[in-house]
Formats: C-alpha cells, structure tokens, sequence
C-alpha cells in the first residue's frame, strides 16, 4: 500500500505515542504516506484527519497519553458512523489502517474491517491488560509501576500509624493491575473480579493478626471487585481498626512510559506497519513469552482473557 493511517482509541495508556511514532517513521522509512486520525473513532467520523511525517513524531517517545488525542464515539458503534468514517478515509486515500486501543477498540475495528474496504490491524494498548492472545498490552507495565509507587508511599504511612489501607487500582472487569501490584506491593489481600471473596472472612483474620502484634495490612481493590470506598468502611466497622481508603483512580494512567513500554510499543508500531503496508489484515501484535505473536482479531475481540489462576494462587500464599 501506498498510504496507511493510525489511530489511537479507548482510555489513553503510555507507550501509546512510543506506538504511533514507531508506525509513522516506519511508514516514512518505507515510503508510505501516512495519515493522524485525531481523537480515535470519532475524529475519523468528523473527518479529523491529518498527514503525519517523521518530524510530527518527535519528542513524543517520553510521553505518557497520546498526542493524536482519543475519544469514547457512540456514532461509531452504529453502522451509519462506521460507514462515514471509512468513506473520510478513502476520501484521502488511505488504503489501510493502523488502530491502538483496548478490547472495545478492537471490536470497533473488527466490525469496521466486516464493511471490507481495507486491512486493518490493530495493536493491544490499555493499561488493563486484558487483550486475548497477549501476555502484553501498551502501558499495563507502566500503569503497575504508578500504582506499586502509590503502594509503597501508602505502606510508610500506614505502619506509622497502625491502620488498615484499602487502595482502589483500576479494572472493571479485568483483576490484572490489582494482582500484580498487590503482589509486588506486598499486599495482604487483593480483591480482584475473577475471584471469589468472603469480606467478613477476610476481617476476622485481620482482627487476629492486629491483636498478635501486625502493626499494618495493605488490601488493594480492583475496581470490578467492589467500591474501596464502602469496602474500607466496612472493615473499619467490622474491625474496629482504623481504616482509609485511597482511590487512585486517573493518576493510574498518566505518566511517563516505563522502558519496557516504549520498547515493546516500538517493536510492535513497527510490526504493525510493515504488515498492513503489505496488505495483512485483520491481526493483533501482541507478545507472548517475550517474542511478538499475531492473533487474529476476531479471536482476539471474541475471546475473553482470564487471570493466570497461579498469580492468585501465589497472592494467597504469600500474604
Ligand atoms: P480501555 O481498555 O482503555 O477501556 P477500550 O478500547 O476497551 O479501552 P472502549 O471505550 O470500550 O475502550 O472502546 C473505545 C471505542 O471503541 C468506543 O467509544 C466505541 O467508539 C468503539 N467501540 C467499542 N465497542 C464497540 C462495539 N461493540 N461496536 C462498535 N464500536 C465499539
């Protein structure tokens, strides 16, 4: 192909613009015109679409969020705003199309890829890494590093003071930044969607163990597991030990990108690139086992990952 586009979609996640910058230089190294789609699905419906080269990337690999903006469409969930926005693109003459989002994301280009048109590829980028087929999404490695910081700071001021902290993390359906935070973090308990819990369980051992000398317990909350908030007065009732909750919520997603984000997001935007300039469609790059894999992206948005039952094995036995 002659001309690509990309688009990022979905809540924004760091690493993304490390992503569009390694699909953009590789579309200038190859010679391939390549085109911005501002502000995700909806910008390509209202026609937000700009020619990007080598330069428009710059200084963008350290920053967290995205620069091509993104947005939630509801037009785009119906048939008539998909159609819209493939008739902007081939109004450019873009010939296939780059998109960096999560599931929902994803599902959007499965859908707009069903009109036919042109190929389309698609890159796992959330911090709730609960893309099938992937051990990998943009910015989950950098969102559990905010979140294990937030932990640690909470963990110096909960042992001065003998207290109970609740720490809410993202993951409406997905236990993945709970688990692995609240695991490197040390956590007692991490509640998480997947998991069954008994709360009144859970404050009974906490009672025996502030009355054997604990001076502190960290209990991290996915969101999907039940609000910190009622969850934390609830302890603190049914303990009688004092109880805070910390809501971490959008500092989760901000920040500069870990390492491993701009790298994987580099290897993959480039990936992505050199596949829908020569034609595939209808993939995800992902990594499994440190190596890049594809996947197709119906299975991929039909398909629904589930937690490594080992992780919640491993939290209970350490805590
Ligand atoms: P995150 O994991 O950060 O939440 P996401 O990509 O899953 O990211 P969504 O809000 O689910 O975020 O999806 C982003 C956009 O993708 C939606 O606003 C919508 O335009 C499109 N989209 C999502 N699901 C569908 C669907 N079933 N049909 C068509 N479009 C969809």
């Amino acid at each position: 192909l002659k001309s690509i586009a990309v688009l990022t979609s979905g809540g924004d996640s760091p690493g993304m613009n490390a992503a569009t910058r390694a699909v953009v230089r590789t579309a200038a190294f190859e010679g391939v015109k390549v085109w911005g789609i501002y502000n995700g699905y909806q910008g390509m419906i209202d026609d937000e679409i700009h020619e990007l080269t080598s330069r428009s990337v710059s200084d963008v690999i350290q920053r967290g969020g995205t620069f091509l903006g993104t947005a939630r469409s509801d037009e785009f969930r119906t048939e008539a705003g998909r159609k819209k926005a493939l008739e902007n693109l081939k109004s450019h003459g873009i010939e296939g199309l780059v998109i960096i989002g999560g599931d929902g994301s994803l599902t959007g280009g499965s859908l707009l890829s069903k009109l036919g048109g042109m190929p389309i590829v698609g890159l796992p980028g959330t911090i709730d890494n609960d893309v099938w087929g992937t051990d990998y999404t943009i910015g989950a490695d950098t969102a559990v590093n905010t979140i294990l910081d937030a932990i640690n700071k909470l963990r110096d001021t909960a042992s001065s003071h003998r207290r109970i902290i609740v720490i809410e993390v993202m993951g409406r359906k997905s236990g993945w930044l709970a688990m692995m935070s609240g695991i490197a973090g040390g956590a007692e308990y991490i509640l998480v969607p997947e998991a069954k819990f008994d709360l009144d369980q859970i404050c009974r051992e906490l009672k025996e163990s502030y009355t054997d000398g604990r001076r502190y317990s960290i209990i991290v909350v996915a969101e999907g597991a039940g609000n910190g908030i009622e969850i934390g007065k609830q302890i603190g009732a049914k303990t009688g030990i004092d109880t805070r909750v910390s809501v971490l919520g959008h500092i989760q997603r901000g920040g500069s990108p870990s390492v491993e984000d701009r790298l994987k997001a580099s290897i993959l935007g480039e990936r992505a690139a050199l596949a829908v300039i020569s034609g595939v469609s209808n993939v995800v790059f992902g990594f499994n086992s440190g190596k890049v894999v594809s996947i197709d992206l119906f299975d991929s948005v039909n398909n629904t990952k589930t937690l490594d039952p080992e992780l919640v094995r491993l939290a209970r036995v350490l805590a």
